[in-house]
């Protein structure tokens, strides 16, 4: 039976890729990446030479039923994206539905790793015992509705956001308790913790940004 290894690869900083991903991707038969170059950099600092090919949010269903047909042949192949773990605001969603149902005996197996929303949840210090993870905030059409829902949340809540938007969404939380992870585990890693209109005085509008509001 064909196996699709679903692997989480680091989200910054390359020593935090697992022993077990690795062991995966030296016996697989293919890696199926969001950006080839981007883990070829991991692969290569490991010394991994296992073949790659790219699969990402455009990829088409001819792409697809390409995957499919590697599996009938009882390849075994390991899913990654750029960085975290595959399926999570990244590609990977899609190509799992469409394998789960058309090869029903397909072993879909995780492999556990690094995620930047858990990662900041685990140094926010808020009470996350239940949490919301809402993703990206839509640019425009959707923005006031996911903000209302942020406000209106009984629970902290999770969400991602990049440089170009940090300090637009830092001033619609404006009085909100939060922890900003910036960079996390990488070299310029920088956590802030206060009221987002305080942040914005202080914070660097540049890297990647995990933002955990505190529930009111
Ligand atoms: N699949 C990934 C995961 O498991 O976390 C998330 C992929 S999503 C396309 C990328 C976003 O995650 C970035 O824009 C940023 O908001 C967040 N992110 C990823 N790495 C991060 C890091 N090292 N520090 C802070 N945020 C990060």
């Amino acid at each position: 039976m064909s196996t699709l290894y679903i692997v989480a690869t680091p989200i910054g900083n390359l020593k935090d890729i697992t022993l077990r991903a690795l062991h995966i991707f030296e016996e697989v038969d293919l890696i199926l990446c969001e950006d080839t170059r981007v883990t070829k950099k991991l692969l290569s600092r490991y010394n991994i030479k296992t073949p790659t090919q790219s699969y990402h949010q455009h990829s088409k269903l001819k792409k697809i039923n390409y995957i499919l047909n590697l599996l009938k042949q009882s390849k075994s192949l390991a899913l990654v994206s750029d960085s975290g773990t595959p399926g999570i605001s990244d590609p990977g969603n899609k190509l799992i539905n469409h394998l789960a149902k058309s090869l029903p005996d397909l072993k879909i197996v995780p492999i556990p790793g690094p995620n930047a929303a858990v990662t900041a949840a685990s140094i926010s210090g808020f009470p996350m015992n239940k949490f919301v993870f809402m993703g990206f905030p839509p640019h425009k059409k959707g923005r006031q509705k996911f903000f209302k829902e942020v406000a209106e949340s009984k629970y902290p809540v999770i969400i991602y956001e990049s440089p170009y938007r940090i300090l637009k969404t830092l001033k619609e939380l404006g009085q909100k308790e939060i922890v900003v992870g910036r960079e996390l585990t990488k070299k310029f890693e920088t956590i802030y913790r206060d009221k987002a209109e305080e942040i914005i005085k202080q914070i660097k509008p540049k890297g990647e940004f995990v933002i955990v509001i505190n529930k009111p």
